[in-house]
């Protein structure tokens, strides 16, 4: 889940006028009607829009608090959540004036509302890589605050192997790697092998395109890495929700996990995308207790935490 997707319409409303920057609408109604993508760029589109409202450490804060707040409320108790330094460096908000804002909210959640989190900073593969190293330089004085890092934006002749340097400096410096491999792009079965063979990834976002090639689901099995997919952002960007291909990845069992994505822009939170894949695919009780099972096995959580949290699922799962 991208912390910048979680920024609402009323919340973007607000700090436009915080902040004196415009926005192209009259109304939060007039915003919401054109948000009728229907692939990643007419969706990214609208996503970098929103981003342009972000300036101050305050921006950042309220923006995750919000989200951390609307988790809570799902009773959501552990998020790993990405964020894009070069959305708002690139337009001269500072890496360390997002940061502050975010860590201060993550942790007020910690203390007022028992939701732990971690950060994950995604490179943004439609710019250079210079971009993405010296963005990685930067972050060395914020080290202990980034569990990992990612790959978003636009996957279209961006391919991981671009990152290739970028990625293994990042490992050298002890960072977990995760990276986009978005559903139903061109190229994405290269693209996956090239996570797993060329950046060494410990997880992938989305990889619902592993199952067209049965070597590459055999490997996934085999290393035990998480596919984060988003059915609800699925439905938008591609031609569904993928539920059934879900059910395919249990059955494998691969360690699928359900997440929300860009919450603001593909309507739904955690509850509403388990919930839209439990009755499109019809899971039962038992499927659904996997999937959240896996989101905390895939975790980067130290194992006797992961199963800490994984025993609390099991006893809230069988009853009382
Ligand atoms: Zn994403």
């Amino acid at each position: 889940m991208h912390l910048e997707g979680t920024l609402e319409a009323a919340l973007k409303f607000q700090l436009s006028a915080r902040n004196g920057v415009s926005l192209p609408y009259s109304s939060e109604e007039e915003m919401r009607a054109a948000y009728d993508f229907d692939d990643l760029p007419s969706f990214l589109a609208m996503y970098y829009e929103g981003i342009s409202v972000l300036l101050t450490e305050d921006d950042f804060y309220d923006l995750a608090f919000t989200y951390f707040q609307k988790a809570h409320s799902q009773n959501v108790v552990y998020a790993e959540v990405f964020f894009d330094p070069q959305a708002h460096t690139s337009r001269g908000v500072e890496f360390a004036t997002a940061i502050a804002g975010i860590r201060r909210a993550q942790s007020e959640a910690e203390s007022a509302l028992g939701l732990r989190s971690q950060l994950i900073m995604c490179f943004l593969r439609d710019m250079s890589v210079e971009s993405a190293m010296e963005t990685l330089e930067t972050a060395d004085q914020h080290r202990h605050s980034i569990i990992g890092v990612g790959l978003d934006s636009d996957e279209k002749d961006n391919p991981p192997i671009k990152f290739a340097d970028v990625f293994a400096a990042a490992r050298d410096r002890g960072y977990r790697i995760t990276a986009h491999c978005d559903v139903d792009q061109a190229e994405s079965i290269t693209h996956l092998w090239q996570c797993l063979n060329d950046i060494g990834v410990d997880r992938i976002d989305h990889g619902v395109n592993a199952l067209d090639d049965p070597s590459l689901v055999a490997e996934i099995a085999s290393r035990g890495l998480g596919l984060t997919v988003c059915p609800i952002s699925n439905s938008y960007v591609t031609d569904g929700l993928k539920a059934s291909q879900i059910r395919s990845m249990l059955d494998l069992d691969l360690r699928v996990c359900i997440n929300s994505d860009d919450p603001a822009y593909f309507p739904g939170y955690i509850t509403e995308n388990l919930l839209a894949v439990q009755e499109a695919a019809g899971l039962n009780r038992g499927q659904i207790t996997q999937l959240v099972g896996n989101a905390f096995a895939v975790s980067w959580l130290p194992d006797r935490e992961k199963q800490a949290y994984i025993d609390r699922l099991h006893e809230y799962a069988v009853g009382p």
